[in-house]
């Protein structure tokens, strides 16, 4: 799933091929990827796109004051045409097409999603607040708004909630997901059960300046890319996160992974955890 360096880099990559174009149309192929009807799809039709931009993991495209909100989910994805085809995209259940966006010059983008599981969402408000994942979104880590005291409060709020769900809540902070947070941890030395509001003040600082570090990094090296290379981007820079089995850049220790929540998370046992393997909850209980 796209986190906040590569929406932020989609955004941007977007922006400067978007602004100042109008879209002549939008096609939906399948239908259960847009969530609203009023406005209605058509009403974006021969409007300008005034910007676009990122609000935690949500893309936002300004399309003349009415808003298309995208929110990739876990397998959606944006590729860049520069001719489209000029009949309308049919429905097809089999095709990944999801959405596309045909611009006034003939270009435009393909909204795709892999696999069986659909969970890409489209929305078309008049403003993105009108998006209630938006609407709950936590602060920015990114934005001035979020200060180490917005950090320390958040940590207390969450009691003994283990440190890595709340780190990944969007409604506690918005933009960070499951690959993000693992890597926030490593760098931070941190085991991901550690609950919340168990952290040192000296361990607060560390982690308040990690999260602005790992994703302002790595914001830096996604920018200016274009969406088909950020994916490779994104797994190429990753010290934990999706390595399980291989040596931990830092330690050399193997790196483990435990279930969480519905998916897995990584973690290197010498760096975060005193080489002590975390048990996973999952496995003690289908051998009991
Ligand atoms: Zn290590």
């Amino acid at each position: 799933m796209p986190e906040l360096p590569e929406v932020e880099a989609l955004a941007h990559d977007l922006a400067k091929r978007l602004d100042g174009r109008a879209i002549v149309r939008v096609d939906i192929a399948n239908f259960s990827c847009l969530k609203t009807y009023d406005p209605p799809i058509s009403a974006l039709a021969g409007a300008m796109i005034d910007g676009v931009s990122r609000r935690g993991k949500f893309l936002d495209f300004d399309v003349s004051g009415t808003h298309l909100v995208l929110h990739l989910a876990l397998a959606g994805w944006i590729r860049w045409k520069d001719e489209v085809p000029k009949l309308p995209a049919k429905p097809n259940s089999k095709s990944p097409l999801a959405a596309r966006i045909v611009l006034d010059n003939g270009s435009g983008l393909d909204i795709t999603e892999a696999g069986t599981r659909k969970s890409l969402a489209l929305y078309v408000v008049r403003d993105p607040n009108d998006v209630e994942g938006i609407a709950r979104l936590g602060p920015d880590p990114l934005s001035d708004d979020f200060t180490i005291d917005v950090l320390a409060d958040i940590l207390a709020a969450s009691g003994r909630a283990q440190i890595k769900g709340v780190l990944r809540s969007q409604g506690n902070i918005a933009g960070i997901g499951n690959a993000y947070s693992d890597e926030i941890l490593h760098a931070a030395k941190m085991s991901p059960f550690k609950p919340a509001n168990s952290l040192s003040p000296e361990e607060l600082d560390l982690l308040f300046a990690t999260i602005r570090s790992e994703l302002s990094e790595a914001v830096a090296r996604a920018d200016g890319l274009p969406a088909s290379e950020l994916k490779g981007e994104k797994k190429s820079n990753m010290a934990v996160h999706g390595r399980t089995g291989l040596a931990c850049p830092v330690c050399g220790d193997t790196i483990r992974e435990v279930s969480f929540a519905d998916r897995s998370l990584q973690y290197c046992p010498t760096c975060q955890t005193g080489g002590k393997p975390l048990a996973d909850r999952r496995m003690s209980k289908l051998l009991k």
